[in-house]
């Protein structure tokens, strides 16, 4: 038997693989609905309409994902999009799509464009990121981009992505998000391809979790895992409303502080050696639900510092607003580290704050425009990994035999997103069903009768 914790799509997509070696498997929950971070809400005041609880989109070039929605029967349920991106640069939205819309970006002068336009393709070279971790990755931007692009357009990105500390984070950052993002653009770079389903990331979990159930997996939700059960250096069960169900193996998906709770004090050595990196941003976010679009742009970044979110993300220029009961969807993130004031901001302060700020962008944005607003709180969504850290991420066997930590904290240096998630959840279905091979196979076969 293997239990697995969390049915976020880590989960559950791990659920789903194990299932294909033929093992039994039990998904916990401890939510009552499966999804986690890219599950939905509702909205009862608006007649039900339901939307992500956070912007999610797939790219044109997330190829794990496209092949598990080709096994999973979604794939023609797949819409594709040309999407828009924009910056707003002190106090002006510049449009920023095209190759034209770039060399137009009157804030640089012409050889700083360039430079900026050198860091992309510069960045699409390089295959070995080896040494990209040891450079912060300010210092390695100014090398590229140069003195002022770095100043005044990568500094206050990276600060508003990182809650304003970012003297710690490797280049592997920037590296990991700019192959990923130019991976979305058509040759020649004129356009930019997303892609979304109709009922959105939860589509996919709902048709992951009914494969899982097809194949005799089961999945509990409502349910949280308090304790992983160890004796004897070996996983015996799990506690669970105060009973006890015995197992041999234990895949934990969620977060490391999350995963560091749940051990007993047998596996303490365990719980040492995973508390070495496990620092992760958690983030607020306001999503506001409006009757008409306020920009053309999927994602607006910001490097206006007077702001304090991260972007303006209006996914209904991704996904029809017919989706979604013909409202337009805006999100109003804001990366936030332990301590951030906006972290423990009461939610009518947060929403006034954020739509003062709005309006300062946006200031024809009327009262009566605004259908609903929803703030959104998580305390781990973003893995940290400080420069030249590597080797303490938390390995996926532990001391603990038949114990696992499977998480977004081993996802690097990919970003964590959909398929980065996915792809990591493959690898791992065959390196724990190896692991379990390993262990149930004596190393050296007795000989009888020799
Ligand atoms: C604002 C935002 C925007 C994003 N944008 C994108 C995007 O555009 N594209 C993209 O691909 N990705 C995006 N992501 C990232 C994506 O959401 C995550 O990478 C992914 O959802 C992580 O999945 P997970 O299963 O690892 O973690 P989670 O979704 O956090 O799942 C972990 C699960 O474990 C459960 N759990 C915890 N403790 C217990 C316990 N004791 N017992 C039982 N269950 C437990 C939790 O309830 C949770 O459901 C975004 C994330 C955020 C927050």
């Amino acid at each position: 038997m293997i239990d697995i914790i969390g049915g976020g799509i880590l989960g559950l997509t791990l659920a789903h693989e194990l299932l294909k070696w033929g093992k039994s498997v039990r998904v916990w929950e401890r939510a009552s609905t499966l999804g986690g971070l890219m599950g939905r809400t509702t909205f009862d005041e608006l007649g039900g309409m339901s939307c992500d609880r956070y912007y999610h989109a797939i790219l044109s070039s997330d190829q794990t994902l496209m092949s598990l929605m080709n096994e999973l029967g979604l794939r023609n349920r797949l819409r594709m999009v040309s999407t828009r991106m924009g910056f707003y640069h002190d106090g002006r939205c510049y449009p920023m799509t095209t190759p034209l819309e770039f060399l137009r970006f009157s804030p640089l002068n012409m050889i700083d464009r360039m430079r900026l336009a050198y860091t992309i393709l510069a960045c699409r070279q390089i295959k070995d990121w080896r040494a990209l971790e040891q450079i912060p990755v300010a210092e390695w931007l100014r090398g590229l981009s140069g003195e002022k692009t770095t100043r005044h357009i990568w500094e206050p990105l990276l600060r508003a992505k990182f809650d304003g500390d970012f003297s710690q984070v490797p280049a592997t950052y920037i590296w990991s998000r700019l192959v990923r993002t130019t991976d979305t653009r058509t040759r020649g770079g004129s356009q930019e391809l997303m892609c979304y389903l109709p009922n959105g990331y939860q589509e996919l979990i709902d048709a992951l979790a009914a494969a899982v159930r097809a194949r005799g997996g089961t999945i509990t939700t409502g349910t949280a895992v308090d304790q992983v059960q160890v004796a004897n250096e070996r996983v015996v069960g799990l506690s669970i409303n105060g009973a006890e169900q015995s197992t041999d193996n234990v895949i934990i998906t969620a977060q490391t502080p999350i995963a560091r709770r749940l051990l007993p004090p047998e596996a303490a050595a365990v719980s040492e050696r995973w508390s070495r990196l496990e620092g992760f941003l958690g983030i607020v976010c306001v999503l506001l639900v409006l009757r008409r679009s306020l920009t053309p742009y999927y994602t607006l970044n910001i490097t206006d510092e007077r702001i304090p979110f991260t972007g303006v993300i209006e996914t209904t220029n991704l996904i029809d607003p017919a989706c979604v009961g013909g409202y337009h969807l805006v999100y109003l993130p804001k990366y936030v580290a332990p301590g951030s004031r906006f972290a423990t901001m009461a939610d009518d302060e947060l929403r006034a704050t954020f739509l003062g700020y709005l309006r300062q962008m946006f200031p024809d944005l009327r009262d009566e425009e605004i259908a609903a607003v929803r703030i959104g709180r998580e305390r781990y969504v973003e893995p940290l990994h400080p420069v030249g850290m590597t080797d303490l991420i938390p390995p996926l066997r532990s001391e603990v035999s038949g114990l696992y930590l499977a998480n977004t904290s081993q996802i690097y240096p990919q970003l964590t997103n959909g398929e980065s998630v996915c792809a990591f959840a493959r690898r791992t279905a065959g390196e724990v069903i190896a692991d379990i091979a390993g262990r149930t196979t004596p190393a050296s076969p007795t000989l009888v009768g020799a």
